[in-house]
């Protein structure tokens, strides 16, 4: 397939509606763990407070015309934010050539955009706020009804699992540490994925996460020579790496690996 395929009108389109949502969950990353409301006060520049006009808030392309500087102050607008817009973007593209139009685009998106606000709350304060986490475990409870392959069984044993086999690994490494190696938050989380993916997209996501984390880890300390127990890595945005990975490559990967260890 041509990559001009690519940009064709519906991608294009999910494209521009992805980086609005991606927008929106700019604020959410900023605000809810601050408490502040996501609907009021419209967008303001951080540094200045002004409010920001619409025509200075659209994704990406206010960003490049404004030089990635605040329209009042000319302080400097942080490249987060338009990475996110473009993400969110990209990922609404992708779900759409891997799934079409439809519910299971729908559902996946949504997920996405959750993984995607948690792990930048994740990666800035080292929280998982339970306001997202919660009810992101009733909602994508909802995983049977919109995906064909789900059963009501599926959901309930991954929230299960999600919660219960991380909950023991904390509780594990509490013994032999006597110190917390996982937060509570990673354990909703996980729920929250298990309620999404069924208890294989669990284990799958527990599995590329640790993988993820671990490699990423080692990276890390062998740049800055911290040591191992210093360093206070967060575990949510490896974990919704590992979700992500599940819904796009999950089958395919598992059957590779099936594969290899066949003698
Ligand atoms: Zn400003």
């Amino acid at each position: 397939m041509m990559i001009f395929d690519y940009f064709s009108m519906p991608a294009m389109f999910f494209l521009i509606i992805g980086a609005c949502i991606g927008s929106f969950l700019n604020v959410c990353i900023y605000r809810i763990p601050e408490n502040k409301s996501i609907v009021f006060p419209g967008s303001f520049c951080p540094v200045c407070k002004k409010s920001i006009p619409f025509y200075c808030n659209i994704p990406v392309l206010s960003y490049v015309f404004l030089k990635g500087r605040c329209k009042f102050c000319h302080k400097p607008i942080s490249i987060r934010y338009p990475f996110i817009e473009i993400l969110t973007g990209i990922f609404a593209v992708l779900l759409f050539y891997k799934f079409g139009p439809g519910w299971a685009m729908a559902y996946w998106f949504v997920f996405i955009s959750v993984l995607i606000t948690i792990s930048f709350i994740d990666i800035d304060h080292q929280i998982i706020p339970d306001i997202i986490s919660l009810p992101g475990i009733l909602i994508f409870a909802s995983s049977f009804y919109f995906l064909p392959e789900m059963t009501i069984k599926d959901t309930l044993l991954g929230i299960f699992a999600g919660g219960g086999s991380l909950y023991a690994v904390a509780y594990l490494y509490f013994l032999l540490k006597k110190q917390e190696g996982m937060g509570g938050g990673d354990i909703k989380l996980l729920a929250m994925i298990g309620a999404a993916t069924g208890i294989k997209g669990v284990f799958f996501t527990i599995f590329a996460g640790s993988l993820f984390g671990t490699f990423f880890g080692i990276l890390i300390m062998i740049y800055t020579k911290i040591a191992d127990s210093k360093l206070k890595i967060p575990f949510g945005p490896f974990l919704s790496l590992g979700a992500i990975l599940y819904i796009f490559f999950g089958e395919q990967l598992i059957q590779w690996y099936l594969a290899i260890l066949k003698p």
